[in-house]
């Protein structure tokens, strides 16, 4: 009988890409997933250590665990990625029926640990090397870049996946545990990212999500030639099927022009970047140790609205950063106030043991004044986002379709009230509009032309929603819009071509 596997993910892209390799190796060897811990034979948490409410969460989650495992003692309960690599031992020792504890950098361990596991039970711990504990090149070996098999199952959507470019980061920002918990910087060689990227288009995939934690660092020598992130960009734009490139994280004094005339020429580029500011004080940014000041922040935000005309910009702030006073949370509002990003991330600092923000300074914001400063910039970045989406009502985009929107997934329908024909408009004389008959339109039950309510992003990563037939999903679609939120386009797709719909045509009900 097939072993069970549960698997609950917390924190960023790269987790879930963890989580999805982690997955698909363990297939395999002979495992299915299933939806709640209780159903389990192995039960794991893919971890993330860059807050403490991330962590807290885990912990709780554990403790949930201790009744269920004293009660079936032959449950594997396995902690991995960041968290497992900065507790370490710890982990035993607040959660003591643990019996795998799995660094980042150590993933490929985990069918074999767990066939280990199910012979002779005894708690194992496999992690990286600390970044202090050796040369150079023996830390970097110790963190293995796991990019095995994929598992289109695990993804939000068949036709999109992350692919990593890069592990670690060097940049040592003095807030940040992750340049401990994810190892050195290390970029991948192009032709492994390509081979991936031409597997995947091959198994139906059409954007690709390009992952680092400063994508834009990305550098790999190849004889005499050292291939850049535009460079690699080109190289995967070559990729049949592939409609769509993405990259996320970018730092921000990485962000070279030659960059930007990449995203700006190479039409499968999404006009899209994720570039954090974290703050808008110099005072701030320095003790941060970021490593530019606020005016060189601006002058690449200039440097990108001048070369890509309409690209949308997002980005992260961290507010209550050790010694941050009213006045430079003004600057940071000041910042976001002109930049106009799309949207922001926005965190409460969080002081990580193991960092030198946490050895170096004191966490002397009033959690209270945190979360005052979290919610004003909240509530001024949403305005913004909401104005800017307004103005975009009335134009067209071209949206990759997703799947179903969550109201669909939930079962509630469509978001139209009156004629889901509403939402299949047509600019040709072919359109299958019912308005021509006085007969009522039913569509056939459970199809996939039914209209169902599917959400997609445009080029500039917009989230839109529209009614469209299911048909439809991993489909390129022109969605003119009509209404917007902050973070929702709201849609009706513009039909060139009718499509093999087929309605039923029945008697109107008078
Ligand atoms: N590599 C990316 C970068 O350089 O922006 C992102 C790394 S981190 C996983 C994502 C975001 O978490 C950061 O941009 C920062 O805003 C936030 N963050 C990191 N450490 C934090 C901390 N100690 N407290 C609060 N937020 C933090
Ligand atoms: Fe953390 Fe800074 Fe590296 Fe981003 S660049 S991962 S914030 S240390």
């Amino acid at each position: 009988m097939a072993k069970k596997l549960y698997i609950e993910t917390v924190g960023c892209q790269m987790n879930l890409l963890d989580s999805e390799l982690v997955v698909a190796a363990l297939r395999k060897d002979g495992y299915e997933l299933v939806d709640t811990p209780g159903k389990a034979d192995a039960i794991l948490f893919n971890t993330c250590s860059v807050r403490q409410h991330a962590e807290d969460k885990i912990y709780s989650a554990l403790g949930r665990l201790k009744h269920a495992k004293r009660q079936h003692p032959h449950k594997i309960i396995g902690v991995l990625g960041c968290m497992a690599q900065k507790d370490q031992e710890l982990i035993f020792q607040r959660a003591p029926f643990v019996d795998l504890v799995v660094g980042p950098g150590q993933l490929h361990q985990v069918p074999q640990l767990l066939r280990e596991l199910q012979v002779a039970r005894a708690p194992r711990l496999e992690v990286s090397l600390d970044r202090a504990a050796g040369s150079r090149s023996a830390v970097e070996q110790s963190f293995e870049s796991y990019d095995p098999l994929r598992e289109a199952q695990m993804r939000p959507s068949p036709y999109q996946a992350y692919v990593r470019i890069m592990i670690g980061c060097d940049k040592f920002c003095t807030y940040c545990i992750v340049p401990k918990v994810r190892g050195p910087e290390q970029s991948r060689p192009p032709h492994e990212i390509e081979a991936e990227v031409r597997r995947l288009a091959d198994e139906g995939c059409r954007e690709v999500t390009l992952l680092g934690q400063t994508v834009n660092s990305y550098h790999f020598t190849v004889g005499e030639r050292v291939w850049r992130l535009a460079d690699l960009l080109g190289r995967l734009s070559d990729v049949a099927g592939i409609d769509r490139l993405k990259f996320v994280t970018n730092y921000p004094k990485d962000m070279t022009d030659d960059l930007l005339a990449a995203v700006r020429d190479l039409p499968k580029c999404s006009h899209y970047l994720h570039v954090p500011a974290q703050s808008g004080s110099n005072t701030v940014l320095k003790r941060m140790k970021r490593g530019y000041s606020v005016e060189e922040y601006r002058e690449m935000l200039s440097r990108i609205r001048g070369t890509i005309p309409g690209a949308a910009v997002t980005s992260d702030f961290i507010v209550g950063f050790c010694g941050e006073t009213d006045d430079d949370f003004a600057l940071t509002m000041e910042l976001v106030r002109e930049s106009r990003f799309k949207n922001s991330f926005i965190f409460k600092y969080s002081p990580r043991p193991g960092t030198k923000g946490d050895e170096l300074f004191a966490d002397d914001v009033p959690e209270e004044v945190k979360r005052r400063r979290n919610n004003e910039l909240l509530a001024l970045q949403n305005e913004i986002s909401f104005e800017d989406q307004q103005a975009l009502v009335g134009r067209t985009f071209e949206v990759l379709v997703e799947g179903l929107s969550k109201m669909a997934a939930r079962g509630a329908g469509h978001f139209h009230t009156e004629g889901a024909s509403d939402a299949v408009q047509s600019t040709s004389g072919e359109s299958e509009s019912p308005a021509t008959t006085d007969m009522a339109i039913k569509p056939p039950a459970a199809n996939a032309g039914d209209l169902m309510q599917l959400t997609g992003r445009t080029m500039c990563d917009r989230i839109t929603v529209f009614d469209a037939p299911r048909r439809l999903i991993g489909q390129l679609v022109e969605v003119s819009i009509f209404d917007a939120t902050p973070f929702t386009l709201l849609g009706s797709v513009v039909t060139r071509e009718a499509g093999p719909t087929v309605y039923q045509l029945a008697m109107p009900v008078r």
